[in-house]
Formats: C-alpha cells, sequence, structure tokens
C-alpha cells in the first residue's frame, strides 16, 4: 500500500511559520496584503478565490479581491489594475487566466509588477527562475510540488524525475525548480516517442498534462513516488487527476491524492510569496 501525500499536512505545517513571518512584517509596520483580481464569474476561480480567502484568514494576512464583469473594455481594465499594480499597500496581486479574448493577457504581463507577481506570470519571473534566481517567483503550482516534495523527504538529489507536460504554468517551471534540487529532469509531452517506457523510468513520477487519468499502472515503476498535478473531471463529472489512483496506487510507495494533494498546496504558497513580496517592499524602504 502507497502512503498517500496529503496536501493538508504540508498547510498546517507552513501556517504556524507563515502566520510568524506575518505578525514579524506588520511588527515592522507593514501589513501584507494579497490583492485577488478577477473578471467574470468562472465557478473554478470562484472555488479557488474562497479557499484563497480562507487559507489567507487562517494565517492573518490580508487579502482583498478586485472582481470585474467579464464585458470590461481593455481601457477601464487597464485603468483599474494599474491603481492596484501602483498601490504600495498591495504587496501580491494573483490575476485568474485565461482573460477575455478582448483582455491582451501579454499587455497585463508587461505591466504587472515583477516584485508583486506573485504567481509568476511575467517574463522576468520566469527568467529568473530558469537562471536558478531565488529572487524570482516561480508559479504556484510547481512550487507547491516542491514544497510537498520536501515536508514529505522525498529524495530529488540524483533522482530521476519524469515530469508529463511542457506548459509555461507547470511543465516547465517545475522542470527548473527541480533541476536547483539536483534531480535528473526529463519532460514529456504529446510527442514523446514512448510514454509508458519514459514514465517507467522514474523514481518519481510528475504528471501533469491535464488528461483524465491518463497514468496507469504501465506508467509506473514498483516503489515510484507519484505526484499528480491534474484537475480533471472523469467521465462521471467527478474531480480526478492526471493519473488512475486505484490503477497506479498498489505499485508506488507514495503517490499524491487528487482533490486534497498538491492543489491544495497552492494557496499556502500563495501566501509565502506574498510575505516575500512584503519583506522585499520593506527592504526597498531601507529597514
Ligand atoms: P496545459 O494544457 O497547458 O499543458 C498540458 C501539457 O501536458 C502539455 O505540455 C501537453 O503536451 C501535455 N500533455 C497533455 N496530454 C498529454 C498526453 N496524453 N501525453 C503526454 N503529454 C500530454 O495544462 P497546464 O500545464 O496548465 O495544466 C496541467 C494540469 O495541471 C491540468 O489538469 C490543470 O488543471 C492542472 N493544474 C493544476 C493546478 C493546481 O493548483 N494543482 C494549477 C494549474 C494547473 P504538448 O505540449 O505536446 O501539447
Amino acid at each position: 500500500m502507497a502512503e498517500v501525500l496529503k496536501g493538508k499536512g504540508v498547510g498546517d505545517a507552513m501556517k504556524e511559520r507563515l502566520a510568524a513571518k506575518n505578525a514579524e512584517l506588520v511588527a515592522k509596520g507593514v501589513t501584507p496584503c494579497l490583492n485577488i483580481v478577477r473578471i467574470g464569474e468562472r465557478p473554478d476561480d470562484l472555488a479557488y478565490e474562497r479557499g484563497a480567502l480562507k487559507r489567507f484568514e487562517g494565517i492573518g494576512i490580508e487579502a482583498r479581491v478586485s472582481a470585474y464583469p467579464e464585458d470590461i473594455t481593455w481601457d477601464d481594465f487597464e485603468k483599474e489594475f494599474t491603481k492596484i499594480n501602483d498601490d504600495p499597500g498591495v504587496h501580491g496581486i494573483l490575476l485568474f487566466k485565461p482573460f477575455p479574448k478582448h483582455i491582451d493577457e501579454d499587455a497585463v504581463k508587461r505591466i504587472i509588477d515583477p516584485g508583486k507577481d506573485v504567481d509568476g506570470m511575467c517574463d522576468a519571473n520566469i527568467a529568473k527562475v530558469f537562471a536558478g534566481d531565488e529572487t524570482g517567483f516561480a508559479p504556484c503550482t510547481p512550487t507547491a510540488v516542491v514544497e510537498l516534495m520536501k515536508h514529505y523527504e522525498i529524495p530529488l538529489k540524483g533522482a530521476k524525475v519524469v515530469l508529463v507536460g511542457r506548459s509555461m504554468v507547470v511543465g516547465k517551471p517545475l522542470a527548473m525548480l527541480l533541476l536547483k534540487e539536483n534531480a535528473t529532469v526529463t519532460i514529456c509531452h504529446t510527442r514523446t516517442a514512448d510514454l509508458p517506457a519514459e514514465c517507467r523510468a522514474a523514481d518519481v513520477l510528475i504528471a501533469a498534462a491535464g488528461a483524465a487519468k491518463m497514468i496507469g499502472a504501465e506508467h509506473v515503476k514498483e516503489g515510484a513516488v507519484v505526484i499528480d498535478v491534474g484537475i480533471n473531471l472523469d467521465e462521471e463529472g467527478n474531480l480526478c487527476g492526471d493519473v488512475d489512483f486505484e490503477g497506479v496506487e498498489p505499485l508506488a510507495s507514495k503517490i499524491t491524492p487528487v482533490p486534497g494533494g498538491v492543489g491544495s498546496v497552492t494557496t499556502s504558497i500563495l501566501a509565502m510569496h506574498t510575505l516575500m513580496a512584503a519583506e522585499r517592499s520593506l527592504e526597498g524602504r531601507g529597514q
């Protein structure tokens, strides 16, 4: 039976540390604050927003929501966004994507203050992540994967890690974070010639493909650690990961569940990044 690596344990362990850092910053005169920016009312965004607000409240960090109608014009959005971006009381900004078609994501990436870009969307942060520069914010999900593995003491140095997925949100930045931990990383995608064989070579297999239950027993070496980043709906409309949990669990030594795995750690990372951004704003004031 595989050990099930729950995200809750990671969030609980981080909570005390983050609350202490928040209190330390407040005592120094900075009240860390996240501003969530949402356009429209997509159920996924609203669910994540609720989770983030609950997490921030639990830790004691301030979080605001700026929500705009789906049909907001680019000019109006830019004006509103610039106010938030320039507000010295806001240290972190989380934007829900994708934006409606008429809101230019690239333009937003160019405008956002890299120091407030706590979900690592702008080029300056991504470049730092690829350069191994820790002052850059990586997106929260790949950071959550690494945090979860560190929490459960999964050895990464010299480990063969196979990643399925090469997006800029998960796969590619995660590969860079894993390289920084001295893992040997293989990145797979839809054109990988023999996906099951590549995956079977993994000590740690990470699925971030967005394809329900696509990773089965044929992809997993006995004793491997399996991390599931996917959030999908199965044929019955139930939430599921990229991994066929029932098929893979008997082979794996450790496995993350969906829901309740990686996804539940991301809001703690968002809080950690917000505190880091607030602390840097203090350094900027020479304190
Ligand atoms: P994308 O669709 O942007 O990227 C998916 C990647 O997986 C692509 O590189 C694609 O390859 C690859 N892929 C898809 N299907 C297969 C397949 N059958 N075989 C091999 N490779 C495949 O998705 P994201 O990276 O944005 O998200 C991935 C998953 O992670 C989704 O389920 C998403 O919901 C989840 N997610 C979870 C988060 C969390 O907080 N836990 C946050 C963000 C995402 P190619 O490049 O060749 O097309």
